[in-house]
């Protein structure tokens, strides 16, 4: 829906004297904010250029002897990291999940691989009755020319979803976005890294609980337990190196598999 069809609606709605009805878009987004804090909000922090370190502040660095200490000796790299688990909860509580179905000699897809499986039978033996899903993480930047800024953005998709609504831009998970000078320096984005495998960590080891779309008909809330395993990325070869912490694609010994000097 357009800005000016969500205007119109409420103008013809306030017409008709429908109660808290806000005035106009900019009343409904502000609505939705406040009921929705951790879904829309992104925490905004800074890198700072010198020790590398996350702060809140948009000038200068908090930490005490740092060259950056006064002011940043240049434009720090800005980051929104968002909160990855209301996202989930979100989509699986909308979306219904892809039937798995393994054979040994066969994978057409992530969810019917060896790994899966593997993970899947794991999980039944220590946590029996409680359900997994699998991420993909993704990592890209844009340099924006007219801008002179990069864009550098880390997301994930949900595997357990059908292949046709997996990569739907409202089923994508937003880990964080960045923008800066250039593309994240190794150092910055082990930073930015930090927060996101943190609650990465946190979705695999504690999980977290579900009303599912095919429970929902009966009005009893039943909840279902999910663990979120991240079990792997697909990024060109700049984004690999900075998400493995390897060497760049021009350098020797720059391959994520093997130990060929190149
Ligand atoms: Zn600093
Ligand atoms: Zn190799």
């Amino acid at each position: 829906m357009s800005k000016a069809a969500a205007n119109d609606i409420c103008r013809i709605l306030n017409t008709f004297n429908v109660p808290n009805m806000p005035k106009d878009f900019r009343g409904v987004m502000s609505h939705v904010k406040k009921s929705n804090p951790t879904l829309l909000h992104g925490n905004q922090s800074f890198i700072c250029p010198s020790c590398f370190g996350k702060n809140a502040n948009a000038s200068k660095c908090n930490t005490n002897g740092c060259q950056s200490a006064s002011s940043y000796v240049r434009s720090p790299t800005s980051v929104f990291t968002f909160p990855i688990l209301p996202q989930i909860i979100s989509i699986l509580e909308r979306e219904n999940l892809a039937p798995l179905t393994y054979e040994s000699d066969q994978c057409q897809d992530v969810i019917n691989s060896q790994r899966h499986h593997e993970i899947v039978m794991k999980e039944k033996q220590i946590h029996s009755g409680s359900n997994i899903v699998t991420l993909t993480l993704n990592s890209d930047g844009v340099l924006i020319k007219r801008l002179s800024r990069s864009l550098w953005i880390t997301c994930a998709c949900i595997n357990e979803l059908p292949r046709c609504k997996r990569f739907e831009i409202n089923n994508m998970l937003i880990c964080s976005i960045s923008t800066g000078d250039g593309k994240p320096k190794k150092q910055e984005y082990s930073t930015i890294l930090i927060d996101i495998v943190n609650e990465l960590k946190i979705l695999e080891n504690i999980g977290f609980d579900i009303v599912l779309l095919s429970d929902k008909k009966d009005n009893a809330r039943k909840y279902t337990h999910f663990h979120a395993f991240t079990i792997c990325a697909a990024c060109d070869k700049p984004a690999q190196s900075l998400l493995m912490n390897i060497k760049d694609p021009t350098g020797y010994f720059s391959c994520g598999w093997c130990c060929i000097k190149g």
